[in-house]
């Protein structure tokens, strides 16, 4: 059963995966035009400093941001993600693996906590998360399709996690999953 962490996937490449995925992601957002007005849209972007983890290190991190030109508009327009957890500070990949390892019965939260850096108390609050709340949400309603009914509610995103890292290599395998879990499918 491959469920673990990869050994050969280091978090920080990980990361700059992802931002490159952020990254275009936002340009596509941009070619589009503002989802308000239909004007163009400016880069906007900001800077956040994601929850201490093990990759604390890694300091201020862009959020990907875009803001409508036109005057008397000038929405904001966050375009998805696949680094911050949601509209969260929250490291996506740190916790969703996390979550889908307790899941799996792969690793408990104090194991996950020495293993990534996350307090153990908010690793706990992301497990009932996505045990209860998550399930009920639009974002999962989008994403249920995708595995067999039978598994919905039961250890779902470790499922899906299990799923991904089954069909591909180590590091692809984790950004699809991520991706699948940040981006509206
Ligand atoms: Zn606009």
């Amino acid at each position: 059963m491959i469920a673990s962490f990869p050994s050969n996937v280091t978090l920080h490449h990980l990361v700059e995966v992802l931002l490159d995925i952020d990254k275009q992601l936002a340009n596509k957002v941009k070619a589009a035009s503002c989802p308000y007005c239909g004007g163009n849209l400016n880069n906007a972007f900001y800077s956040r400093k994601p929850r201490g983890t093990v990759l604390e290190d890694m300091g201020y991190i862009t959020r990907f941001s875009l803001c409508c030109r036109r005057e008397g508009c000038r929405k904001r327009v966050l375009p998805p993600s696949t680094l911050f957890l949601g509209r969260t500070v929250y490291w996506s990949c740190i916790i969703l693996v996390s979550v889908a390892l307790q899941q799996l019965n792969v690793k408990t939260a104090e194991q996950i906590e020495k293993r990534f850096g996350v307090p153990l108390r908010t690793i706990r609050r992301w497990i009932a998360y996505y045990r209860e709340q998550y399930l009920q949400s639009r974002s999962w309603f989008l994403r249920q399709g995708f595995i067999p009914l039978e598994n919905v509610y039961s250890g779902a995103i470790g499922r899906l996690y299990h799923s991904f890292m089954k069909h591909h290599e180590p590091l692809s395998g984790l950004t699809s999953f991520v991706r699948f879990m940040g981006v509206d499918p």
